[in-house]
């Protein structure tokens, strides 16, 4: 490791991604959390700012989303 000078560029990229990669692992834990306390109050499944029902594709493609397809990039102040 790193005997190459060019190695350290890729070591410091692959840094970089493990700490990315640990972000959006606890986000995504979040998220999941918040989903199972959704399922615990019935509201799992809806979407958090319209309140329709989110269709079982994008359920089943991210189960810890918790807005429809309309609105999937609002940013949700829970
Ligand atoms: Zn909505």
């Amino acid at each position: 490791m790193g005997q190459h000078p060019g190695d350290y560029g890729t070591e410091v990229a692959n840094t970089m991604e493990a700490e990315l990669l640990v972000d959006t692992v606890a986000v995504q834990r979040r998220r999941i959390e918040a989903a199972l306390a959704r399922l615990d109050e019935g509201t799992y499944g809806t979407c958090s700012v319209c309140g329709t029902e989110i269709d079982d594709e994008r359920l089943e493609a991210r189960p810890e989303v918790d807005t429809c397809r309309e609105h999937a990039d609002t940013p949700v102040t829970a």
